[in-house]
């Protein structure tokens, strides 16, 4: 019989079937490539960032170029590689131009793929880089107020950083993202033993002294 994370690692290969040849939304209509997402099936921790960049749709892959050293440098300073996490973006498509992904792109995504892939990995931390991911499960929170905290969303643990691209070439957000990186460890366990009752129901702030109260807003999860 097989095991769970080789169900979940064909169900995901057959998610990526499906995307590589969506025409859901007009994004399809630009791309070269599609980018489903990649990495371990059965992780603890799951990126997702915002979409596929030029280099991305040439290749079909996440987080390739300049960003995507970054993040490999970033995931290195906690001792991960990326077949150690699972990665992927909002929107599988290159928006034309770079351009921001509209809402009805971002909810069509979403909805037929996006939501599958998290529900099959089922990650113990869920880390949004950037601003994109983030709306999608708290509208209207601000990256620069929610980065580095650790909040909880309809028993779903999530971390938001800047995007990598972001911070790239920004001594000030890269100085924020390599010390926000540098939690994880720390907050994946904190996330971890709430997910096993262990943690009073309540959010932990980390790399800033700034809290929300999300969690009991009754916001509807987007993702889920
Ligand atoms: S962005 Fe998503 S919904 Fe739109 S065409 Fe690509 S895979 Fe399909």
């Amino acid at each position: 019989m097989a095991s769970p994370a080789a169900d979940a690692a064909e169900d995901l290969r057959a998610i990526a079937l499906e995307i590589s040849t969506c025409t859901e939304c007009r994004l399809s209509e630009g791309r070269t490539n599609a980018v489903p997402g990649e990495g371990a099936p059965d992780a603890d921790v799951m990126f997702i960032g915002e979409g596929p960049g030029f280099y991305e749709d040439q290749q079909g892959r996440p987080f390739v170029g300049a960003a995507g050293k970054f993040l490999d440098e970033l995931l290195a300073t906690i001792g991960l590689e990326r077949k150690d996490v699972y990665i992927t973006n909002t929107v599988k498509c290159r928006p034309p131009d770079n351009r921001d992904p509209r809402d009805d792109e971002l909810d069509t995504c979403e909805s037929l793929y996006l939501r599958r892939q998290l529900q099959l990995v089922n990650p113990t931390l869920l880390v949004t880089l950037g601003r994109f991911s983030l709306t999608r499960l708290f509208p209207g929170q601000a990256i620069s107020r929610a980065r580095g905290q650790l909040l909880y969303k309809d028993g779903l643990a999530v971390y938001p950083v800047y995007h990598p691209a972001a911070a790239l070439h920004q001594q000030r957000l890269r100085d924020v993202i390599i010390d926000d990186f540098r939690n994880i460890p720390t907050v994946l366990e904190t996330a971890r033993r709430r997910l096993t009752g262990a943690v009073a129901d309540q959010q932990d702030g980390y790399g800033s002294d700034e809290t929300d109260s999300n969690e009991s807003s009754g916001e509807q999860l987007s993702l889920l």
